[in-house]
């Protein structure tokens, strides 16, 4: 193999570490191999760490509006090299421009929103707590925090932590997914570039190895990690062994409920593809060729609305362009990540009719030669006892159910093991309310196909989809990264004593 090697950041040096592993990352969208990522020893990660040991008292103690100048900086530099950054996710992603744009963009606010770290990490005063005491709490960094992130989000996910980490004073070691790792290093770079002091921000590379010797490292005080949720409940088991603070949002199950109201039958194609509920329908189920952890992956036609729905959803699947991205501007849909992710999909749909479903439309058919692609797919009458009710395929395979009610739709979301994300479409504002109310999972829609909290708000996954109890951005993020330190403090004459100085 002799595409170039992924070099990794040990506090300004970006070096190639001596490896005999590696990872190919590929071009998803023509199966080429664009490059090779190492998988570091321990002594990288020794390093790394002892790196960001070193620069965290200097970062710790800069002003609060000192490190937000640099993210200030950070974000200018990220808006000029949106395209050239939109690029290298879709290169080596399979999304479309338009996602990658979108993915970058994302994280880009989370930039935004830590700009503010100021008034974020302030802490409370109460004077005269006791006789001539004052409290005081503040908001503490850590020290050195870690985050491990999926390949679906090349942008977004890393930036949903090293930002807010590093914004409240502390220092980061970023392991990327070793299937994109071009992205990550791209965005270190830049964030180098607006000024970041040395070893802040370490980049390393690898996979189960290098996951579990961060997970185990004395030197690491947190970690934060974004993946599948087998792998999120290790991580979060073995770091909280090691005692780590540890946030860890693993996979989802994701429903979109349809009432009759929210339809309108008897439309003509071009009409479907324009229908608001259909747009978010698709959206959500193919965008990022259903490679989202907030993905509606099982659709729900409520009462009779449920036939009305299959043909107007079909019909809107066959207007979707799947291609290579870069190459057609016409793409809506680009390739899955590679060529295990396609092949296990191909197996879900060939299995489907042994399981009692109908593959209503087969992704198996009309999809380029060259790349992974999988083209949109729908399986119909899924029920909660097969396996597909309850495993996340990651891909842009939707299953079809058909629930008698909306108490059903209900009872039958609320069966699935993951807590993430659940959207109902509907113009009953009792019916969205009850939905609301009674669903249990951490993010909830409501006539919108992703409902994806924004940087100021947290990303609140539940149940299987989540393991620990601060969730990344927003307020939740500030608390995980920084600790709280009370101080009382006794001055001035109390009671005929002098405390401190008569002055
Ligand atoms: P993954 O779990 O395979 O990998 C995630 C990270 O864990 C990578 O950095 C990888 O190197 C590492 N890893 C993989 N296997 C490991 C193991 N056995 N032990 C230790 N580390 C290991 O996930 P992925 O395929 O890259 O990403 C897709 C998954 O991420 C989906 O399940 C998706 O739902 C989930 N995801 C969740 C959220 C969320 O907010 N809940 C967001 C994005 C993606």
């Amino acid at each position: 193999m002799s595409a170039r090697l992924v070099p990794i950041l040990i506090g300004r040096d970006w070096t190639e570490p001596t490896v005999t592993s590696f990872t190919p990352v590929h071009n998803p969208c023509k199966g080429e191999v664009i490059a090779r990522t190492p998988h570091c020893s321990a002594l990288d990660i020794d390093l790394a760490v002892h790196v960001a040991q070193e620069a965290f008292p200097a970062w710790a103690a800069t002003p609060a509006p000192e490190r937000a100048k640099v993210l200030f900086s950070y974000r200018a530099l990220l808006a000029s090299h949106a395209d050239e950054l939109s690029r290298t996710i879709a290169e080596e992603s399979g999304k479309t421009l338009a996602e990658a744009a979108g993915d970058l963009q994302r994280g880009l606010e989370v930039v935004e929103f830590a700009c503010g770290i100021g008034h974020l990490s302030k802490g409370e005063m109460l004077p005269e707590l006791a006789a001539g005491i004052d409290g005081t709490t503040t908001r503490e960094p850590l020290g050195v925090c870690a985050g491990i992130t999926p390949f679906n989000f090349p942008a977004m996910v890393p930036m949903w932590m090293y930002p807010m980490a590093i914004a409240c004073g502390n220092c980061f070691i970023l392991k990327p997914s070793e299937k994109v790792p071009l992205t990550a290093n791209r965005l270190a770079e830049l964030f180098v570039e607006a000024g970041l002091p040395e070893g802040v921000l370490n980049v390393i590379h690898g996979g189960k190895e290098v996951v579990d010797a961060i997970c185990t490292h004395d030197g690491i005080a947190a970690v934060s990690f974004v993946g599948s949720s087998a792998v999120a409940r290790h991580v979060y088991e073995l770091a909280c062994q090691h005692g780590k603070r540890v946030q860890s949002a693993g996979g989802a199950k994701n429903t979109l409920l349809v009432m009759p109201d929210a339809l309108e039958s008897g439309m003509a194609a071009e009409a479907v593809a324009k229908d608001p509920t259909i747009r978010a329908i698709m959206n959500s189920a193919f965008g990022c060729a259903g490679q989202r952890c907030m993905a509606g992956s099982l659709l729900m036609g409520v009462g009779d609305s449920a036939e009305t729905l299959r043909q107007q959803v079909v019909s809107a699947m066959n207007g979707l362009v799947t291609d290579d991205t870069l190459d057609n501007p016409d793409a809506g849909m680009g390739a899955v990540i590679d060529a295990g992710a396609r092949d296990r999909l191909f197996k879900q749909i060939a299995q489907a009719p042994d399981q009692g479903m109908e593959v209503a439309r087969d992704g198996r058919e009309g999809i380029p030669d060259q790349g992974f692609f999988v083209g949109p797919s729908l399986l119909d009458r899924v029920t909660p006892h097969q396996h597909i009710f309850t495993d996340e395929l990651f891909g842009p395979v939707l299953g079809l159910m058909r629930p008698r009610t909306l108490d059903e739709a209900i009872d039958w979301t609320n069966r699935i093991p993951f807590g993430n994300a659940a959207t109902i479409f509907t113009h009953d504002g009792g019916a969205a309310r009850k939905f609301a109310r009674e669903v249990e999972c951490g993010m909830v829609g409501i006539n919108l196909g992703v409902p994806a909290p924004m940087a100021q708000f947290s990303f609140s996954g539940w149940d299987q989809s989540f393991y620990g109890d601060l969730h990344v951005q927003g307020m939740e993020g500030i608390l995980f990264y920084t600790r709280q330190k009370t101080v009382l403090t006794r001055w001035g004459k109390v009671g005929g004593t002098w405390f401190g100085s008569k002055t």
